[in-house]
């Protein structure tokens, strides 16, 4: 059975239109498991839009709005993977956990179910949302680069996420004497101007220290 957990929105920073990052703090009186950067966690939201399949005149499946007996558009829970673009350290001295999300659209324009239920967060009214209390995935350095002197990481979009815990990791504990020597490239491309998260001018709150978007300018 899944262990599943309520945690709070703490910090929500709109980048553009279409990508934020936020944080997380764990259910009251618990703190996140432990983890290793480039792992990811199954987040959820309650009233997500949700959709049912439909065969279109192209005999393609599409994936529509689903409505009751009334025409109301139906409402529940979606639950989607998403990388942690915190470090450890920082959940260990801060205890949050930070996301870094595109809202997904679809082919006609509708806002992505879960995406687009995350991006109606507004903190404090509407704060809150589910995890599962597990953090997994095997995308570490430990388990595909271990033993490489040089390291390139390419990521696009959001993928850029795990690359950002890595780095936030590898500077804390570089900064203590704990170097290991590899040389690390990063590449990050996007297919639009949006996704690199640098128009400001629609913030919800305070850009927070060492968040996506300072990091990724380094
Ligand atoms: C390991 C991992 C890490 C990830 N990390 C990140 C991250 O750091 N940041 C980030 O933004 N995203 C991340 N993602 C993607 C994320 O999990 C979601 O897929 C994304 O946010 C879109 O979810 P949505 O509910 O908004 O879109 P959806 O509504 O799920 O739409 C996505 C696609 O599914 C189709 N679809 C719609 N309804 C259904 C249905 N009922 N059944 C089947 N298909 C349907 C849509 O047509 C569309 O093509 C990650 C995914 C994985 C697997």
């Amino acid at each position: 059975m899944a262990d599943i957990k309520t945690a709070t929105v703490e910090e929500w920073q709109t980048l553009s239109s279409i990508l934020a990052t936020f944080r997380i703090k764990p259910q009251d009186g618990t703190r996140f498991p432990d983890y290793s950067p480039g792992q990811y966690m199954a987040l959820r939201r309650e009233n997500c839009r949700l959709t049912k399949k439909v065969v279109g005149p192209d005999g393609q499946p599409h994936y529509v709005t689903d409505v009751d007996a009334s025409g109301k558009p139906k409402h529940g829970t979606v639950t989607h993977s998403y990388s942690i673009a915190s470090a450890p350290y920082e959940t260990q001295e801060k205890g949050y956990l930070e996301f870094y999300l595109v809202l997904e659209k679809d082919e006609f324009g509708e806002r992505g179910r879960l995406s687009g239920s995350l991006f109606e967060i507004n903190p404090p009214d509407d704060d809150k949302l589910t995890y599962v209390n597990r953090i997994v995935g095997d995308f570490t350095l430990n388990k595909r680069a271990n033993g490489f002197k040089n390291v390139v990481w390419v990521g696009t979009g959001t993928g850029l996420a795990p690359f950002v815990s890595m780095i936030k990791q590898l500077d804390f504990q570089a900064a203590r004497g704990a170097t290991d020597g590899v040389r690390y490239t990063l590449v990050h491309t996007n297919r639009t101007y949006g996704e690199l998260g640098i128009t400001r001018n629609c913030s919800r709150s305070k850009r927070p220290a060492g968040s996506i978007s300072s990091t990724s300018r380094r």
